[in-house]
């Protein structure tokens, strides 16, 4: 049931919905400009509230040790967001300006690695080891302790749970702060939480945002033992800096600018079908949507053509509508500051497609048509630099150790691909990238099993797969000398 749809979107601390903090503000949705719902601002002193009732659960309850009531617990989480699935997913559309099916694949998808975690929980193993005849190691995997998980905005249900499912698999307690943009979807999702029969009080918190007041107090906090992170690169600096002083660790899922690179033996057809939807789905606003086409010269002409055509035929639309093909941005600040590096990427390049904010009835919602543009500088900051929306540059190459250069030339590494039909080269390109996560001959596959991650300045440690829960556990020795007599 949901409790709270006709107030404001409120805080969750100790398994109560607390109604305090700053004045109520409206959320929006950015296909029409209309307002949704409210929500309320947190501040510091609320996420100290949290912290503490965080820190409560892991110190005093048995949840750090029962791990078949965390597996029960995530089941239960998993089977209540499967059921509000569709209330959630028309959520996504109305609030985050997805296309139904990115919505719908969204919640499918946080179900799934719910429920991936929910049976990794149960299978946390340490190792024994005997140096000496009755000198018995025991490493032990302990939970970490008050994990705060901070996310963004582009995927609420799917990268709050990425974080959240392993944390709680592994035996820690948790404060959330979700993104600014995205109050009442997130406040669904812990609804569900809060439903759950197995989840005992405190070891869930969440807080909404204040500009920055409360992942900044998350941040400092001594109480605090993880921060699992996951938004810019120029944010995770700051709280890489933030958590100094408290020596925490952190899991850092940040910023890309992910290479995609056409071999001339390539299957033209099946690179620029992969390709316009790696790098338009979300419209582009997504951390591993693929930003730079490296296209070999030989082929160069006809994947522009086929390229620019396709990028054309996509039909932008609000989500709602089953006929669109390319959601809206977040909000039309956003759409303002593309326009802006659309103008200069007509500068600095040559268009091939130009984007514009579609006339008459889009008029009033965040909504920008594909662009496509060429260009030669590797230094110019839209090679360079996360542009995050439906812009992508075409980059030439002319052999191989060419193509591996420019791919690898951004201090990104979060995912790359690679089209070619010659196997041997596919493994000595994917070998070369340096990228958490390479595709072959596709674009945009992620699985709850396999690990993502980045290399360089997108990030540290990994989620999804066994070794998500890492970041959430500790290992610990313990020595004793029984002797065998
Ligand atoms: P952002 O860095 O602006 O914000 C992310 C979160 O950090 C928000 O909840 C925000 O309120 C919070 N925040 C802002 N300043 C903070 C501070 N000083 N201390 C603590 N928390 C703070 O990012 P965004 O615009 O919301 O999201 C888009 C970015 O996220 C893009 O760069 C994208 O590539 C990245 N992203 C990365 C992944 C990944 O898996 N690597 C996935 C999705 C998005």
């Amino acid at each position: 049931m949901n409790i709270a749809a006709n107030t404001p979107a409120g805080h969750f601390i100790a398994g109560e919905w607390i109604t305090g903090g700053g004045k109520p503000r409206q959320s929006f949705d950015p296909a029409t400009g209309e307002a949704l719902g409210g929500w309320l601002p947190g501040s510091a002193e609320l996420a100290g509230q949290a912290i503490a009732a965080a820190r409560s659960a892991f110190d005093r309850s048995a949840w750090p040790a029962s791990p078949r009531q965390r597996a029960q617990a995530l089941f239960e989480f998993a089977d209540r967001l499967e059921a509000r699935k569709d209330e959630l997913g028309a959520l996504i559309v109305a609030e985050n300006g997805k296309l139904q099916a990115e919505a719908a694949g969204e919640v499918a998808g946080a179900v799934s690695e719910i429920r991936y975690y929910a049976g990794l929980a149960r299978n946390i193993t340490g190792r024994t080891l005997e140096t000496a005849p009755g000198n018995v190691s025991l490493l032990n995997r302990e939970p970490a302790g008050v994990a705060a998980i901070i996310v963004p905005w582009n995927a609420p249900v799917t990268l709050l749970v990425r974080s959240l499912a392993p944390a709680l698999a592994a035996g820690c307690t948790a404060v959330i702060k979700p993104a600014e943009q995205t109050p009442l979807i997130h406040r669904a999702v812990i609804e569900c939480l809060a439903g759950c029969p197995s989840l005992p009080a405190g070891v869930v918190n969440s807080v909404n945002e204040n500009g920055s007041a409360v992942g900044e107090a998350l941040v400092v906090s001594p109480d605090v033992d993880v921060v699992s992170f996951t938004g810019s690169s120029r944010t995770g600096r700051l709280i890489m800096a933030a958590a100094a002083p408290t020596l925490k660790r952190l899991s850092l899922e940040l910023g890309g600018k992910a290479p995609a690179i056409v071999f001339d033996d390539a299957d033209l057809e099946t690179a620029v079908r992969e390709l316009t939807r790696g790098a338009l789905v979300m419209a582009g606003q997504i951390c591993i949507a693929a930003a730079r086409f490296l296209v070999h010269e030989k082929v160069l002409p006809e994947f522009r053509e086929k390229a620019k055509a396709a990028f054309a035929s996509v039909r932008v639309g609000p989500g709602a509508d089953r006929q669109s093909q390319m959601g809206s941005l977040i909000d039309v600040e956003n759409r303002s500051r593309l326009e802006r590096l659309i103008e200069q990427a007509g500068d600095e390049g040559s268009m091939v497609l130009k984007g514009e904010a579609p006339a008459g009835v889009l008029a009033k919602g965040a909504f920008l048509t594909p662009t496509l543009f060429e260009i030669g500088d590797l230094r110019s900051g839209l090679v360079q630099e996360e542009l995050f929306g439906p812009i992508v540059s075409l980059e030439s190459f002319a052999d191989e150790a060419e193509a591996v250069h420019k791919a690898n030339a951004t201090r990104y590494g979060l995912a790359a691909s690679v089209f070619t039909r010659d196997l041997a080269r596919a493994t000595r390109v994917s070998r070369a990238i340096r990228a958490g996560t390479v595709w072959l001959n596709c674009h945009t596959r992620l699985l709850a099993e396999a690990e993502t991650g980045g290399y360089r300045q997108s990030g540290l440690g990994r989620l999804h797969g066994a070794e998500g829960l890492n970041d959430f556990l500790e290992t610990k020795h313990v020595y004793f000398e029984a002797g065998v007599v």
